[in-house]
């Protein structure tokens, strides 16, 4: 226990800094995404996020939205339990078989206008889990995909830009 108390003084942290926090660049594209949203929808973001089978990385990305660091409810961006309270699913991983009928449902029970974000690189296709033959593919291989947001796993700003470009680019 000595040793290891002393091996920790000598090294330091052996985790990653954290990001540089640039909370007026944060707060304005929040905003913008708020704005785009009241402007398109006349309410709030409401998003239902469906893991279809992720390693759960991209999740960690999806909740830290909701965290104190970006705490984005603030600005008018929700996470709701029910489809259908729902504008838009985010949708995570390669879609498993044991998961398809459950996108499917959920697609099914979200009410029109509704939009399909594909998150992360196994979203778009399967990622690393392509070739397994626990995956039907990615998400479009279930329900018609709007956006596909790339990275394994894309960051909070990078989920968020990917928000604000779905909402600005679709006709409710
Ligand atoms: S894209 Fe990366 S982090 Fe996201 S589910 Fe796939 S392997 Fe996990």
């Amino acid at each position: 226990m000595r040793r290891l108390l002393l091996k920790s003084f000598v090294h330091g942290p052996l985790t990653e800094p954290a990001p540089a926090r640039d909370e007026a660049a944060l707060a304005e594209l929040a905003a913008r995404v708020n704005g785009a949203s009241r402007k398109r929808l006349g309410r709030t973001l409401a998003i239902r996020e469906v893991d279809a089978g992720s390693c759960n990385g991209c999740e960690l990305e999806i909740h830290a939205l909701n965290n104190v660091f970006y705490d984005l409810e603030r600005f008018g961006l929700r996470f709701v339990a029910s489809p259908r309270h729902a504008d838009v699913l985010l949708v995570t991983g390669p879609v498993t078989a044991h998961m398809r009928e459950a996108l499917e449902r959920t697609y099914a029970a979200t009410p029109d206008p509704k939009w399909v974000v594909a998150v992360g690189d196994c979203g778009r296709d399967g990622g690393v889990f392509a070739a397994s033959r626990a995956c039907v593919g990615g998400v479009s291989a279930v329900v018609p995909v709007d956006m596909h947001i790339p990275g394994c796993p894309p960051s909070p700003v990078a989920l968020l830009r990917g928000l604000l470009a779905l909402i600005e680019n679709v006709t409710a």
